[in-house]
């Protein structure tokens, strides 16, 4: 636990959040600004930069976030018509939060991306 750190925080409670999904290694809550109807951050309760940081240092748990996407999906109804997932790494990205969280996006028709 990094006692600096905004996801941290939250994962320990100390912060409130909207929790959609737990496991022993993941933590899943409602992103504060959503960008599209869904919109849930998922995270490993271990602190990692971003998704490369993650996959170097404990792959495991990329598997393990992707894996509840899938059951937060599944959840949301969102399986069958379909959802993005993204990792915004490094700030050119957009990224504003360094302990890696996955997006997930859904419940609409989604547009293009990659655009500013
Ligand atoms: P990124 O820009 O990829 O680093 O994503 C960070 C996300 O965290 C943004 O979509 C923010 O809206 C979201 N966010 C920031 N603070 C909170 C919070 N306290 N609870 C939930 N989501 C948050
Ligand atoms: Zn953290």
């Amino acid at each position: 636990m990094n006692s600096e750190c905004l996801f941290c925080r939250i994962i320990a409670g100390e912060l409130p959040s909207t929790v959609v999904h737990e496991t022993e290694t993941t933590f899943a809550f409602r992103d504060l600004h959503p960008q599209a109807r869904t919109h849930i951050l998922i995270v490993p309760r271990a602190h990692f930069t971003d998704a490369v940081d993650l996959a170097k240092g404990q792959p495991e748990l990329l598997t393990d976030i992707t894996l509840a996407a899938g059951q937060i999906a599944q959840q949301e109804g969102l399986a069958e018509p379909g959802y993005r997932l993204v990792f915004n790494t490094g700030p050119a990205a957009g990224q504003t939060v360094f302990h890696v969280h996955m997006h997930l996006l859904g419940g609409e028709q989604l547009g293009h991306f990659g655009a500013p």
